[in-house]
């Protein structure tokens, strides 16, 4: 692989410069964003291998190409380990996203105008949940329940509500910046009492989910999507699992039905990642991931931060700055933090006045930090510094004091591989 390297060094500098600086980037940042996290060498370099460039349209043993031999193989083995990692009848490795995945469910269960319950997405919901502007919300006829303004937890009785006024085809759960666990039972449970099938979107939480420590919708629901890159730690790509039943109209949703060609590096590199994900050393992870969350969450309630929902069950807390300053943005806090070293992302918080672009909160996780060995003394030092440099007025010296005991740590904290 280090060959891989010179030749891109020699043949285009220019790219090769910007990698070189983007790893520099994340080598030398605490990355805290929720969905993000570092994959492993043996991930990038599945991911990066000359199976890109094979066609392999249609599924292993039924191609429309030749020499699919090998990348047949891969493909059942990533099958295999995703089926054998979360305890499904069926996987399709093939989405390219987790946009894609929520896709292929969608074209297999609905027609146009037919109507969806899913999360709104200013209570944590996700673009592919029924955004205006998302093909999800153009298509279909949306209708979204949120969480309950005094709990800021999901509102089941409104789902119950919803479900019954409107008796959609399909409810969806799962969110992008929900700190609580999600009752996927309860839910299946609304939907079965309407005539509906339950779609449960783990992006988020596929590395917790597949460790034991988060609630399993496998049992109760009929299609589970989740991203391979964020929790689950793997190549930036969806998977889709289904009851038995569902497997062969899930199958042409997604090729011929959304998809050309399947990125088989990308699925050689889940592969990689679903293995990573059945050894012992990853439910330590995952186990990690959520001390260090809850380590977080007890400093910055102790320093004035209100948290959404008074705390967190996962790998995230999303923060309402307002009580701890009224006149701070989430936008303005995730220029301050990201000045000081610390990578946050700007985040609605459920009924917020502010816009998409200015916000009331920012969305804080601890996945990536615990990929590089961060553990509670280091989370608790970082919460200090996140209260110091919110509370120092943009004060330039004590920012870049913060930033280089930041940068201190990462050295101590190398990424690994
Ligand atoms: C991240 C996310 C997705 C999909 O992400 P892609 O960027 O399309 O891979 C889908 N659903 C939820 C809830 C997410 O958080």
């Amino acid at each position: 692989m280090l060959g891989y390297w010179k030749y891109l060094e020699n043949s285009d500098p220019e790219i090769y410069g910007l990698i070189q600086r983007e790893e520099h980037r994340q080598q030398s940042m605490l990355e805290m964003i929720a969905s993000e996290n570092h994959a492993s060498p043996a991930v990038l370099v599945a991911a990066g291998s000359c199976l890109t460039n094979k066609y392999a349209e249609g599924l292993p043993g039924r191609r429309y190409y030749g020499g699919c031999e090998h990348v047949d193989d891969v493909e059942t083995l990533a099958i295999n380990r995703c089926k054998k990692l979360f305890g499904c009848d069926h996987a399709n490795v093939q989405p390219h996203s987790g946009t894609q995945a929520n896709m292929a469910v969608y074209f297999s269960q609905l027609k146009p105008g037919d109507t969806v319950l899913a999360m709104d997405l200013a209570h944590g919901g996700h673009l592919s949940h029924g955004f205006r502007l998302n093909f999800s919300g153009n298509l279909y006829n949306f209708v979204s329940y949120g969480v309950k303004r005094d709990t800021e937890t999901i509102d089941y009785d409104q789902i119950a509500t919803l479900a019954k006024e409107h008796k959609p085809k399909l409810i969806v759960c799962g969110a992008s910046a929900y700190p609580r666990t999600i009752d996927f039972e309860k839910i299946a449970e609304i939907a079965k009492e309407n005539g509906a099938k339950v779609l449960a979107d783990i992006a988020h939480i596929a590395g917790l989910v597949c460790t034991g420590f988060h609630m399993d919708p496998i049992p109760c629901c009929e299609f589970v999507t989740s991203t391979t890159h964020k929790t689950l730690r793997g190549p930036r790509a969806g998977t889709v699992m289904c009851k038995a039943e569902y497997a062969k109209s899930i199958n042409s949703a997604v090729f011929p039905g959304m998809q050309g060609g399947p990125l088989c590096h990308v699925i050689a590199a889940k592969a990689v990642a679903f293995a990573e994900a059945l050894r012992p050393d990853f439910k330590t992870y995952a186990k990690q991931i959520i001390t260090n969350c809850q380590v977080l969450a007890d400093e910055l309630t102790s320093k004035g931060f209100r948290l959404c929902s008074g705390g967190t069950d996962n790998h995230l807390v999303l923060v309402d700055l307002r009580q701890y300053n009224a006149e701070l943005t989430g936008a303005m806090a995730e220029t301050l933090l990201h000045d000081a070293g610390i990578v946050v992302n700007k985040n609605l918080i459920p009924y917020d006045t502010r816009s998409a672009q200015e916000t009331s909160g920012v969305r804080i996780g601890t996945p990536a930090l615990t990929t590089r060995g961060l553990k509670e003394e280091h989370i608790k030092q970082i919460a200090n510094w996140i209260d110091k440099v919110l509370s120092s007025g943009g004060d330039e010296k004590i920012i870049s004091n913060v930033r280089n005991e930041t940068a201190e740590l990462c050295r101590q904290f190398p990424i690994p591989g």
